[in-house]
C-alpha cells in the first residue's frame, strides 16, 4: 500500500506515442520501441481505440480494455497479454492472488510468483514461515483500489505485492512473517504502523526484475 514509486516507469513517452497514434500519425511505434513497462512488460500502444479515449472497447475484446483504459490514467501503458486468469504459485492459487473486485483478469508480475528455488518471492515466505499462510489481498484493480483507500500507486496495482494474513493479530506471528519477508529478498516490507497494522504483513519485490505475462 505504500505509495513510493517503482523504478520502471517511462509510461510518459508510451502515452505521447498513442496521442500519437489518435491523432492518426502512422508507425508511431517506432518512436517508443525502447519504452517498458514496470517489470518490463510491453508498453507499446496497441491499435488505436476506437471511438473517445474513454470507450472501453479495445484490442481484447474484453473487460481487460477496460483495465488498459484505467491504467492509462495511472500511466501505465498495457497490451491484452499482461493480464492473466490463470497465474498461480505452488502454495497460491489464482482466485488466492487476484482482485475480490469483479475483474476475470489481473496483472501479476514474475518477482511475485517466482518459484521459492529461486531464493525469493511470495511462496518462499510462506516457507520460511514453515507454515501455511493466508493472502488477505495480492492483485488489486486500479478502480477496486480507489475503493479501499489504496495508495494512488499502490504495489497492489501492479501485481507484485502481497498482503499476508496475521491470523492472531498478534506481535508474535507478525514478527516472524517480517523475518519471513526479509529472507525472501522483499523489496519493502510495510512497518507497522502502515496500514495493515497487525491484520496482515505488507511485502513487495518491486525493484526486482521481472514481466507480466499472461
Ligand atoms: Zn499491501
Amino acid at each position: 500500500m505504500s505509495n513510493q514509486t517503482g523504478k520502471y516507469f517511462y509510461a510518459g513517452l508510451a502515452v505521447t506515442s498513442l496521442l500519437a497514434v489518435l491523432a492518426g500519425c502512422t508507425n508511431s511505434e517506432t518512436t517508443s520501441t525502447n519504452t517498458t513497462a514496470p517489470g518490463g512488460g510491453s508498453a507499446k500502444p496497441g491499435r488505436p481505440l476506437a471511438g473517445s479515449a474513454s470507450a472501453v472497447k479495445g484490442p481484447c475484446g474484453d473487460e481487460r480494455d477496460t483495465l488498459i483504459q484505467a491504467y492509462k490514467q495511472i500511466s501505465l501503458t498495457l497490451n491484452c497479454n499482461d493480464f492473466t486468469r490463470v497465474r498461480h504459485t505452488q502454495y497460491f492459487s489464482f482466485s488466492q492472488l487476484a482482485d475480490k473486485g469483479g475483474y476475470q483478469w489481473a496483472l501479476l508480475r514474475d518477482p511475485l510468483l517466482i518459484s521459492k528455488d529461486k531464493g525469493y518471492g511470495l511462496d518462499l515466505i510462506r516457507d520460511n514461515y514453515a507454515a501455511d499462510r493466508q493472502i488477505a489481498s495480492a492483485y488489486r484493480d486500479p478502480v477496486h483500489n480507489k475503493a479501499v483507500g489504496g495508495a494512488p500507486r499502490s504495489r497492489h496495482l501492479f501485481g507484485d505485492a502481497a498482503d499476508i494474513r496475521n491470523v492472531t493479530r498478534s506481535r508474535e506471528e507478525w514478527d516472524r512473517m517480517w523475518t519471513a519477508a526479509q529472507k525472501a529478498e522483499a523489496d519493502y516490507i510495510e512497518p507497522l504502523n502502515g496500514p495493515c497494522q497487525l491484520n496482515c504483513l505488507h511485502a513487495d519485490w518491486r525493484n526486482h526484475e521481472g514481466d507480466y505475462n499472461p
